[in-house]
């Protein structure tokens, strides 16, 4: 693909989403980097759907390490702009409960919309769209990237590391990134791969398919179920007693040009160990027949690539960094879909890693201590994502108990994504990317808030409350009484918001601009003395600008179509190449070469 270079600052092992974002960071700032892909692109890959944590992870990125390109998939509106009409919206996140042999109760869903332009929405990445143009953008800015090109084996000396690839040779780098995803290689030829030290225990059935029906079109009407949303426009979550299906459909939209839902049920292994000698398929229609709002929803629909069956999701490694390499989060360590954790954690992690690597090239100094960051924080999330996830499944045993555990959800992610806001409102005003760094500084370490002492505690007790439930020791009524206690108690729930109702069943009410408003104006005014000075500080104008250049674009972009439409029909010549944008590399240098050492 490019000339026969063997030497590298940088190596990274896998071309998906991941180590594609961090290729362009690196060639971006100067590092010459080596992307190297087991596979082609296009090609499919899972995870699939973004949370408000990854999308403004996403735009901290793109404007801390000055790589626009990214920030076009943080949201909905630019990603069908700039990357691909095949991928979906995701409005909301909505939760339906189901009892087996029963139509759905209009009652017993909740809902979390994502944020309305210009911060969001959200969206359904289809994958192999998104992880391609990632890859073009890593080569554009100067990466060294091959295809088809399968390490097996890396040899770790006092000063480099030698990667061995199936049948391109070796290749020399200072220090090695292994993006593999759940197959990767580090862990495995290190033998750090160790049982999962979670209480997680679930398995996936997944595949895509075609004609899955809006669920709109056979739940309860609107005014009987309430949600502000449309289920179909979102990320939907089937739930019932030990396990959950996601419906992440990527033809949800007007300007969508895809067919496709992403469809997986995932099972608690425990109540559904995974049957000797019954093909995934039929195992999965199995489960659909179990619950008739769902039998309807899927009646037409058929699966357009094999079906897959995992064992346990849960993976774990030893260690995320060591002596001159390190992992990504998905190379590490995984919990389970739900709550779409996976792309919100990779985010973090090369946020953190993105600025520790440029400089230990430019001081050419790798010591595995400026790393340890990682080390801590991406398995502090892991075990945060695990007590979420496992208490999830706990609590689909009852829908009151459900709604009460997913609040606290809402309020993890509320002041998760307000730590994101501070730094990029912080950015706005100052332009300059130093601020970045109070990201990794109490109390918006991490994510989901858990860096703060009351959002933490608030958690953990909502947490053990239900593990107190699951053993015995509490009733179902204690329980839910103690979360909404513990919620009532924190002074973290906006006023605005309905978290303390039960009867709310979005607490979270909407993201459109006027709701964010009394948000803003309840955290900056009124929110008690441990909110207040710490989030909600400040992005009225910053989101006021950014939505009038959301709809400057969207004019634009809009207006430009039906002129050169219009153009076309009568005339065959035009200068539309020199409306491109100019090819970006590292600032200054040619790509591939290195930067200047301090
Ligand atoms: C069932 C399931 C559902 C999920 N759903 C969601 C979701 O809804 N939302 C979310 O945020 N996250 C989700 N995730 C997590 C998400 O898939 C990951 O966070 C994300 O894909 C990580 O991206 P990545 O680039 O690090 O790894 P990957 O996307 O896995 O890419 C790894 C790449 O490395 C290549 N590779 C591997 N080994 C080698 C080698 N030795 N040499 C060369 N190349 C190699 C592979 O070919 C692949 O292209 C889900 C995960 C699972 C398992």
């Amino acid at each position: 693909m490019q000339e026969d270079q063997r030497d590298f600052d940088v190596a990274i092992v896998g071309g998906g989403i991941g180590g594609t974002m961090l290729g362009a960071i690196l060639a971006r700032h100067g590092v010459r980097t080596l992307l190297l892909e087991g596979s082609g692109h296009p090609r499919f890959a899972i995870g699939e759907s973004t949370v408000p944590e990854t999308t403004f992870g996403l735009r901290v990125l793109a404007r801390r390490y000055d790589v626009p390109e990214i920030e076009h998939l943080a949201t909905h509106g630019a990603l069908r702009r700039h990357v691909s009409s095949n991928c979906g919206v995701k409005r909301n996140f909505s939760f339906v409960y189901h009892r087996e042999g029963e139509p759905t109760r209009a009652e017993e869903c909740t809902q979390y919309p994502t944020w309305g332009p210009p911060l969001g929405p959200d969206s359904h990445f289809f994958r192999q769209d998104v992880d391609a143009y990632m890859f073009h953008v890593a080569v554009s800015y100067g990466v060294t990237a091959h295809t088809h090109t399968m390490v097996e084996d890396v040899k770790f000396e006092e000063d480099h590391a030698t990667l061995v690839t199936r049948d391109k040779g070796s290749f020399r780098a200072s220090y090695v990134v292994d993006a593999g995803g759940m197959r990767a290689m580090l862990p495995e030829r290190l033998g750090l791969r160790q049982e999962p030290p979670y209480r997680t225990r679930s398995r996936t059935i997944f595949t895509h398919m075609v004609d899955v029906r809006p669920f709109d079109t056979v739940a309860p009407p609107r005014e009987q179920h309430g949600m502000p949303s449309p289920f179909s426009q979102g990320t939907l979550h089937h739930m019932f007693q030990g396990g959950w299906l996601w419906v992440i459909p990527f033809d949800n939209h007007t300007a969508g040009t895809s067919g496709l839902c992403s469809v997986g049920i995932n099972l608690d292994l425990d109540a559904y160990p995974r049957p000797e000698g019954v093909p995934a398929e039929e195992e999965f229609w199995q489960h659909i027949g179990r619950f008739p709002s769902v039998a309807r929803q899927f009646e037409r629909a058929r699966s357009v690539r094999p079906y897959v069956s995992t064992d346990r999701t849960q993976f774990s490694s030893q260690q995320v960094v060591g002596d001159r390499w390190c992992l990504l989060p998905h190379a590490s360590d995984f919990i389970d879909p739900l709550f779409s954790s996976g792309l919100a954690v990779t985010v973090m992690s090369l946020n953190a890693l993105g600025h520790r690597l440029i400089d230990a090239v430019r001081q050419d100094d790798f010591d595995t201590a400026r790393f340890q960051y990682l080390e801590h924080w991406t398995k502090r999330m892991f075990r945060f994502y695990d007590d979420l996830v496992s208490c999830s499944y706990i609590s689909f045993d009852d829908f009151d108990l459900w709604n009460a555990w997913n609040r606290v959800w809402t309020i993890t992610t509320l002041y998760g994504t307000n730590a994101q806001n501070q730094a990029a409102v912080t950015f706005e005003k100052t332009h300059d990317a130093a601020c970045f760094d109070a990201l990794e500084l109490p109390p918006y370490r991490g994510l989901q808030g858990v860096d703060n002492p009351w959002v933490e505690r608030l958690f953990e007790q909502s947490r053990d409350a239900v593990l107190a439930y699951r053993d015995g020791e509490w009733t179902k009524e204690r329980t839910i009484d103690r979360i909404y206690e513990l919620l009532r108690q924190s002074g973290l729930c906006p006023q605005v918001w309905g978290t303390l109702d039960p009867q709310d069943r979005c607490p979270a009410g909407v993201f459109t601009l006027w709701p964010l408003m009394r948000i803003l104006l309840w955290g900056k005014f009124r929110s008690p003395r441990h909110v207040r000075g710490s989030y909600f500080t400040g992005g009225a104008r910053m989101v006021g600008k950014e939505a009038a250049q959301t709809y400057a674009t969207e004019l634009r972009s809009g207006a430009t179509q039906v002129h050169q439409t219009l153009r076309d029909m009568w005339f065959n010549w035009n200068r539309d190449w020199t409306r491109r944008p100019a090819p970006r590399s590292a600032a200054g240098r040619p790509p591939g070469t290195a930067p200047a050492r301090d």
